[in-house]
């Protein structure tokens, strides 16, 4: 819309102003901002005079805004990659810091989604991944820890016994026949501590 007047330029803001209580999808509102942006400008370049303080903060704030919404929809692609609990507390950051920007803005309710999606769909998956790293560390040590299994005092293999119990120890295979039993050394506690 060409501007020709101070009032032209008043109904340019008011509609820009109703585009962000209204409008929820944020790929639009770039490109309406892009556009109606771009237009302004030619309009400032060509008579300044209806330009008043108070426009060209409100205009100057909506490149902000603009940029944040980029960013906003960078961080919806990078979404699907987050696959460690490092990257998924740092989207949630910026995805609170965004939430916080746009409090008032129809879009606002897309960053709340976005961070709703993540904590319902994206923690639940990080959790298992981390049990399953968990878990598969845990047998590692024990298996480290069986391979270097010292004998019974009578000669016999052993083995560790670490469910259902309060504390490791090393069992006798021919338990209950042989009801030796050892505790674990602080280096192989070490070795169960380190998973
Ligand atoms: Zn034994």
């Amino acid at each position: 819309m060409e501007i020709t007047s101070e009032q032209d330029l008043n109904e340019a803001i008011e509609n820009l102003k109703r585009h962000i209580t209204e409008m929820v999808n944020e790929k639009a509102l770039i490109e309406l901002f892009q556009t109606e942006l771009e237009s302004l400008r030619h309009s400032f370049r060509a008579n300044r005079s209806f330009f008043n303080k108070e426009a060209i903060v409100f205009l100057s704030s909506l490149r902000h805004f603009k940029a944040r919404l980029k960013h906003f929809t960078e961080i919806q692609e990078d979404i699907e990659d987050v696959t460690d609990r490092n990257h998924y507390d740092e989207v949630m950051e910026e995805l609170e810091s965004l939430r916080d920007d746009f409090e008032m803005w129809a879009v606002g309710k897309r960053i709340k989604r976005e961070i709703r999606r993540m904590q319902q769909t994206r923690l639940p998956v990080l959790r298992k991944t981390e049990e399953t790293r968990q878990r598969s560390r845990l047998s590692i040590a024990i298996a480290t820890l069986q391979s270097r299994a010292l004998k019974c005092p009578k000669g016999h293999p052993t083995r560790l016994i670490y469910q259902n119990v309060k504390k490791p120890f090393w069992g006798c295979t021919w338990f209950p026949k042989c009801q030796s039993r050892r505790e674990l050394s602080l280096k192989e506690i070490a070795i169960l501590k380190d998973t």
